[in-house]
């Protein structure tokens, strides 16, 4: 069974294409700036012994619609391909940002949640939008296959009332859906599950806090394999600082920049969701350019590691608190799986929690699912590579087999 994996931006398609026997990416690449006449496309095929072939053509002013059809016939390609037709594909799951209230699950594309997807526009207007281009556009394509939707926030509906409430007029809730949301959650719920299997414990009997630490980062927290907390909220801007996102602040910060700046609210936006977290306190959003310089001694990115670990430690505190106790604590995303000096910075000075780092173990450089902690250690630090898209491609076998 053969699935494809589908993630639409505003202005990109990224892909790839599994074997579900042996959950292998047969295929993989990124169509990019959709719409501009500097569009091009990568293509990348993995044969079976492991080697792989990439090619690359520039694909000036494309629509979706003829980027997906590029991606297919290079599916389909005498040299670059994996598939003889379209009808090879059995399912093709898509990666959907904001599900609102109505999904706790992934749901089979059909007319009602292609409406649902829609509806929760609003909340989501740059990315919903561009999803369900992708899904009529791969209905167009491959009209035989079913089409799976997967949330970035259904992983979060279990979260509590008290837990997605925001303190404001409760109206707000009622009229316009005003709570916290979260996202990542494709990301979160499979280290979780990963988590788990690696432990021998099945994840309903565990306390874990999952770190997705990217350019966007948040932290979850899961308590028996439901998500009871998370840090992004309406929207991915709270929580932990990211590469250009503020992550929390005081809400009447906005309201000083107005007065005292005459910012207006686009401004605002731009100010915190772009040029914010690392980026506004040291210059560079890219983790390791942060960690270089701050081995250089820069002090402007020391200080953005000691704000960006500091939040991070906060969270890891208030979500053992949430949780009453803590079995292991999981970092995934490119810092969380790669920077060894986050990590350990992360975890500095909590051995009353339970927490500690085996500095060899932190340091080992694999790329493989592994412990950092010491084996006799309460809470097991793991290192999970997270794979959102087998995550969809998972999840789209078993919305369509059951
Ligand atoms: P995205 O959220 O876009 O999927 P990633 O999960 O790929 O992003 O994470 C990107 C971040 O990971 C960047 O800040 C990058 O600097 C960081 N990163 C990747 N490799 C390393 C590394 N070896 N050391 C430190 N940071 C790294």
């Amino acid at each position: 069974m053969k699935i494809l994996v589908i993630n639409t931006g505003s202005s990109s398609i990224k892909y790839q294409l599994f074997d579900m026997a042996t959950e292998k990416v047969l295929a993989t690449g990124i169509a990019e700036n959709i719409g501009s006449d500097a569009g091009s496309l990568t293509h990348t095929t993995m044969a079976q012994d492991g080697t792989r072939k990439k090619k690359c053509i520039s694909a000036s002013h494309m629509d979706h619609s003829k980027g997906l059809a590029r991606i297919t016939a290079l599916l389909m390609d005498r040299d670059h391909g994996v598939i003889r037709d379209t009808s090879d594909i059995a399912a093709v799951g898509h990666r959907v940002v904001h599900g609102g209230e109505t999904f706790q699950t992934p749901g089979i594309i059909d007319k009602e949640v292609m409406d649902e997807i829609e509806k929760n526009i609003p909340l989501a207007p740059l990315h919903n939008p561009a999803n369900l281009t992708g899904i009529r556009v791969a209905q167009s394509i491959f009209p035989h296959a079913p089409q799976v939707a997967v949330f970035d926030t259904a992983f979060h509906q279990t979260l509590p009332k008290h837990a997605y409430m925001y303190a404001l007029p409760y109206e707000l809730y009622e009229k316009i859906r005003v709570r916290r949301y979260g996202f990542h959650g494709t990301s979160h719920s499979y280290v979780a599950q990963e988590a788990a299997d690696f432990l021998g414990k099945p994840l309903d009997r565990l306390h874990l806090i999952t770190l997705h630490l990217g350019n966007g980062a948040s932290a979850s927290a899961v308590k028996n394999g439901q998500c009871v907390d998370t840090s992004m909220g309406l929207t991915p801007l709270e929580g932990l600082v990211m590469g250009t996102r503020a992550g929390d602040i005081d809400p009447a910060i906005p309201f000083f920049l107005s007065r005292h700046l005459n910012m207006s609210i686009d401004d605002m936006d731009d100010l915190l969701n772009k040029e914010s977290g690392l980026k506004g306190l040291c210059g560079e959003n890219d983790m390791r350019s942060v960690l270089d310089n701050a081995a250089k001694g820069d002090d402007q990115s020391r200080l953005a590691l000691d704000v960006y670990t500091y939040r991070i430690k906060k969270y890891i505190g208030a979500y053992t608190a949430v949780l009453g106790g803590l079995d292991a604590l999981v970092f995934t995303g490119g810092i969380g799986e790669n920077a060894p000096e986050i990590r350990e910075r992360c975890c500095s000075n909590l051995t009353y929690l339970g927490i500690g780092i085996d500095p060899d173990k932190n340091m080992a450089d694999t790329k493989n699912l592994r412990q950092i902690s010491p084996v006799e250690a309460a809470v097991a630090i793991l290192v999970v590579p997270t794979n959102e898209e087998l995550k969809i491609a998972r999840e789209t076998q078993k919305m369509v087999c059951g």
